[in-house]
């Protein structure tokens, strides 16, 4: 459990398990009652020019090892019946059984019950906004409490966060509100890209966009390069987070780099255990 790991953690307010929905300043303190046994989180499902979790092979067949039934969350595309269906064939092909969420007239029963769930990435606001309205948050939040497995890809990564504040998407439809699950104690931001130095384009490259995150929320953010993925277990000691893959860029400098308040970037790689101790502050404006 996080705030636990190795015993040294003061405690951080009540626990929101049993009291209910945080209000999203105190997203830090569901954070701390979340457990998450065994979560998949890829930067992308797909490597360019390669199918469906290619270039993931090995982990996802580790993570499906023994699992019967994968519960797939298809809202972030439009069309869930094609995104469905390529899923349960990628999937399909390394043992278990999808049920897509969309064909079921009880999502939440389903979640419930779920041995595993594959949350597809697309749109991000559109994924967030379908949670909401089917009020399926707390019920994936419960299930991976009780040990139901979490993966994703990309926005279904990035939701494993707790607010969905880091995607870098556009907002094609307007959610209720940010808040995501909150499986993390700080931001995903996936795909992440370096920016070019060669290039002339005057938009914000992804580390501007990461400052100016930073410039209202004191909240560490983990770019995951395309061909990478993090990975949460448990282990006698507590929680262990593992970055795995490799950067799909040949001039990317390693798998993932880490972006916080006031520091540089740094380059992360292997086990970043000691991440799932953050403390983070939402709208806490820089002064
Ligand atoms: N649109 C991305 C995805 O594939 C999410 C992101 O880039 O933030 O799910």
């Amino acid at each position: 459990m996080y705030g636990t790991r190795g015993g040294a953690d003061e405690p951080r307010g009540a626990c929101a398990a049993s009291c209910g929905r945080p209000p999203l300043r105190e997203v830090a303190a569901w954070i701390d009652c979340a457990p998450v046994t065994r979560a998949l989180l890829l930067s992308n499902s797909a490597n360019h020019d390669s199918g469906l979790f290619e270039h993931a092979r090995d982990a996802v067949a580790a993570f499906v090892e023994g699992v019967r039934e994968v519960l797939f969350v298809p809202w972030a595309l439009a069309d869930h019946e094609e995104y469905a269906a390529r899923v349960g064939a990628a999937l399909g092909a390394l043992g278990p059984r999808v049920r897509s969420l969309h064909a079921l007239a009880e999502p939440a029963a389903a979640i419930r019950d779920a041995e595993a769930l594959y949350v597809g990435g697309g749109n991000t606001f559109r994924l967030v906004r379908t949670l909401h309205r089917l009020a399926l948050l707390d019920p994936i939040r419960a299930a991976v409490a009780r040990g139901t497995r979490y993966s994703g890809a990309s926005a279904g990564s990035l939701i494993a966060s707790p607010t969905m504040r880091t995607t870098n998407d556009m907002p094609i439809v307007q959610p209720p509100s940010f808040e995501t699950l909150g499986l993390l104690p700080f931001q995903l931001n996936c795909h992440y890209l370096d920016a070019d130095p060669s290039s002339t384009h005057a938009g914000e490259t992804r580390e501007l966009r990461l400052r100016e995150f930073h410039e209202e929320n004191d909240v560490p953010v983990l770019g995951l390069r395309e061909g990478t993925w993090l990975e949460l277990s448990e282990s006698p000691r507590g929680a262990v987070a593992t970055i795995g893959g490799a950067a799909v860029s040949p001039l990317a400098p390693g798998p993932a780099i880490l972006h916080r308040r006031g520091q540089e970037p740094v380059e992360l790689a292997g086990d970043v255990s000691w991440l799932l101790d953050a403390h983070p502050r939402f709208d806490a404006p820089r002064t």
